[in-house]
């Protein structure tokens, strides 16, 4: 068994695995078979084919950023994609050595050290560029930039009308040898809503207009990306050069109606513990916190140890629960450590039994509890907490414990 924080190579198969008491399972043969299935889509007309950014910020959405990241550049990713440069440089001391990505800065961010482990960084503004600059002249090495800009999301990136400046800045520093604007990028903010073309559309004018300034000024972005997971999927007419896939690694879709198997996806992760408490109760029997549930005939109730100081959405009442493989209504409110399932009058179900919230095996998406929290699935995954151990395993037996 393999945590998050272990030795690289340590990956056995599920059935080999010890038993941790409650764990997000994630399958890093779905992460490879997600990433071919990702890279079957990006073929272009002219025979040529965008490159894949594998997008593993936050931990790789909870799944484990260094295991994930292996993953998916054995199965074909090209480079690597993070928020932060503290998350690039722990990929880094992890021995990562593909190229990455950092994007989201501040005052703060370590740039020199950035530089110096060869991190890709996002430039949004002048403010970051000038660090950067500083930065790579402190390292004595040249600094590789994509810059960012903001064609329509209205959060980091450069407004087209403060681009002139800010390429123009950067030709000079490329020209003094300081950076190497290597790509030009930005963030969609309606592709996951397949009825809102128009306006990925003017998204993707707007990109266009950015590289039309970025050439005014002599810069020639070898790299320009602009597609997250939904238009990875959907939308190969703005692949570009590269695209930067997050949610679809993890085998999950970014559109309510459309399941992750209509793409070729494999969710990776089930969060799996067994029932820790079974008890026969009588009509009435108020469950949990502030007696939002009482049972209606005698039943049997079963107590699983998962609760929201593990990342289980205290909101998400009544989404579904794999018991020994048989769904089962969760009851009552989510507290700190524990939920309450009713498993039925007479159920057979013992202490010890596996119990699966969301998973393969059981076959229970995740967007079940993400939509019982109204939230999405990028959020309930990501959320998991640190004291769920994160199990990673290679294929086969990933029912193990919830079938
Ligand atoms: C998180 C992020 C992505 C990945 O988005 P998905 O929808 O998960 O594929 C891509 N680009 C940027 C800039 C991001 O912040």
């Amino acid at each position: 068994m393999t945590r998050m924080d272990d030795a690289p190579d340590l990956t056995p198969s599920a059935a080999e695995a010890a038993p941790a008491e409650r764990r997000a399972l994630v399958d890093l043969a779905a992460v490879r078979s997600n990433v071919a299935a990702l890279r079957a889509r990006l073929g272009r007309p002219d025979g040529a084919s965008a490159a894949l950014m594998a997008v593993v910020k936050a931990e790789a959405y909870g799944h484990g950023a260094v295991p994930v990241a292996r993953a998916a550049l054995e199965a074909g990713a090209d480079r690597l994609g993070v928020a932060h440069v503290t998350e690039a440089l722990a990929l880094r001391a992890a021995g990562v050595t593909a190229p990455i990505l950092a994007w989201l800065h501040t005052r703060d961010t370590p740039f020199r050290a950035a530089v110096e482990a060869d991190v890709a960084l996002g430039v949004s503004g002048m403010w970051d560029l000038e660090a950067v600059a500083q930065a790579a002249r402190a390292a004595g090495r040249r600094a590789t930039v994509h810059v960012k800009a903001d064609t329509g999301l209205g959060r980091n990136g450069c407004l087209l009308a403060d681009l002139p400046a800010l390429a123009a800045r950067a030709a000079a520093l490329q020209d003094e040898g300081v950076v190497d604007v290597e790509g030009l990028f930005s963030h969609l903010a309606v592709a996951d809503e397949l009825d809102r073309a128009a306006e990925t559309d003017a998204q993707a004018v707007a990109f266009g207009e950015a590289t039309v300034v970025l050439d005014a000024a002599g810069l020639r972005p070898r790299v320009r990306h602009l597609a997250n997971t939904p238009a990875a999927l959907t939308r190969p007419d703005l692949h570009h050069d590269m695209v930067r896939v997050g949610l679809g690694l993890y085998g999950l879709s970014p559109f309510p109606d459309r399941a992750p198997a209509e793409f070729g996806l494999r969710p990776a992760m089930s969060l799996q513990t067994t029932l820790a408490a079974v008890k026969a109760v009588p009509a009435g029997q108020g469950v949990s916190y502030g007696f939002r549930h009482r049972t209606a005939e005698p039943t049997v109730l079963g107590l699983v140890p998962l609760g929201y100081a593990d990342g289980v959405p205290r909101i998400a009442e009544g989404a579904p629960v794999a018991v020994a493989g048989r769904r089962v209504p969760h009851v009552g409110r989510v507290a700190m450590d524990q939920l309450v399932v009713d498993l039925g009058p007479g159920a057979a179900e013992r202490v010890g039994d596996p119990v699966e919230l969301f998973g393969p095996a059981s076959g229970i998406p995740a967007d079940a509890w993400a939509e019982a929290a109204g939230t999405i699935t990028y959020e309930l995954v990501t959320r998991i907490s640190p004291r769920v151990p994160r199990v990673h395993v290679d294929g086969a037996a990933v029912g193990e414990g919830a079938a």
